[in-house]
């Protein structure tokens, strides 16, 4: 029994939780304030261990563990399940700490428990383990990216450097060997679709880190979203049928809206040449329709192919920043484009969804706030 009254005073106030138990039922004699409190502040003393602590509890294993074994029990940042608030509402907290046997006459007839409170620091180094995994997922995410970027800015310069040179060993040969005017324009026309690739390429990184940067700039104007529509179509209708896909539009004569024409069309873009790329030459329907209540208040765009489509569970995944469903030897691509097109949807007020299932073409919607 501890009765000198500056000692208890000491250990009530100690930055530990101590505790003793005596007796074969193990009576609490003393808990210190700090003890009380992982406890709810129950009253202890005098109380057996069965009495105070549920059966799960793994503190009661362990005191009654070393009253049997007469064995010390040590532990380094051991996580237990604590009730503070004495409500049941229980929360995990980590403690370095020991159970010693008491003894008297030879033989164990108590059990005193010191532990220190140590969740903070086991928290606060979990918190920077996750840190640290979650940098280098992103580290190794952004080596991924890089490779694949280079992979496709490469394809389009390698092509272009071959019509180059095509176009060099031409001009040094004899007159009659040279290229024809119409060998030229396809040597040239070729040229030029790398380029473009090229800069599109560009375009999307640079919207990548843009994106990142914060909001992007708006330039809302009032304008005419059925012929803004129309003329995406038309701008598309090329690159859809050298890849077999008729292209067909659904939309009203006019619509008048009040969005950034520009971002409306570079998704409505980016939406066409995915319809192209995945949509094994077979037809592709583009829709422009308004939502009315007295008057127009929605805009949706709908881009619908009949090509490979997307798994179900791949639906969230693609919208995500280098996410793509399909491989890269069969399909080039960053898989930038739906993730710029969902951030540039969310920053006019509207939405980027998609239905689809594999092999049985895909339809992504843009609504937009008129
Ligand atoms: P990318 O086409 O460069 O891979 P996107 O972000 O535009 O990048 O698309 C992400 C992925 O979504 C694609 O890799 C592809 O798996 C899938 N996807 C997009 N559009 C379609 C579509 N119309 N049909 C089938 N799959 C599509």
């Amino acid at each position: 029994m501890i009765d000198d009254p500056s000692l208890l005073v000491l250990l009530d106030d100690a930055p530990a939780a101590i505790s003793v138990q005596r007796g074969p039922e193990l009576r609490w004699e003393m808990a210190n304030a700090m003890f009380r409190a992982l406890l709810g502040g129950r009253p202890l003393v005098g109380r057996t261990l069965a009495e105070t602590l549920p059966d799960w509890s793994q503190m009661r294993r362990i005191v009654e563990g070393v009253l049997r074994d007469g064995k010390p029990f040590a532990a380094h940042q051991h996580r237990l399940l604590i009730d503070p608030h004495g409500t049941g509402a229980l929360e995990d907290a980590y403690f370095d700490f020991v159970c010693q046997p008491l003894y008297a006459g030879g033989v164990v007839t108590g059990v005193l428990t010191f532990a220190v409170n140590v969740t903070t620091e086991v928290l606060a180094r979990k918190r920077v383990e996750t840190a640290a995994t979650e940098l280098r997922h992103a580290v190794d995410a952004r080596d991924e990216f890089l490779s694949v970027a280079s992979h496709e800015l490469k394809t389009p310069l390698t092509a272009l450097r071959l019509q180059v040179q095509a176009l060099q060993r031409s001009v040094t040969r004899a007159p009659d060997q040279q290229f024809s005017a119409e060998q030229l324009r396809a040597r040239f026309d070729a040229a030029d679709r790398q380029v473009q690739r090229l800069v599109e390429l560009i375009d999307a990184l640079l919207d990548v880190s843009r994106l990142q940067h914060g909001a992007i700039d708006l330039d809302v104007a009032d304008i005419d979203l059925a012929a803004l529509v129309a003329e995406v179509v038309e701008r598309a209708r090329t690159t859809a049928g050298a890849a077999g896909s008729t292209l067909t539009l659904e939309a009203p004569p006019s619509l008048r809206a009040r969005v950034d024409g520009s971002r409306v069309d570079q998704v409505l873009t980016n939406l066409l040449s995915n319809a192209v790329k995945y949509g094994r030459g077979k037809p592709i329907t583009v829709r422009l329709a308004a939502e009315h209540h007295s008057r127009p208040t929605r805009a949706s765009i709908t881009v619908s192919d009949e090509g490979i489509g997307i798994a179900p569970e791949d639906h969230a995944r693609i919208f995500e920043r280098f996410e793509r469903a399909v491989s890269r030897t069969h399909y080039a691509g960053l898989g930038l484009g739906l993730w710029i097109s969902r951030q540039i949807a969310q920053s006019i007020g509207g939405s980027l969804t998609v239905e689809s299932d594999s092999g049985k073409g895909a339809r992504f919607t843009l609504t937009l706030p008129l």
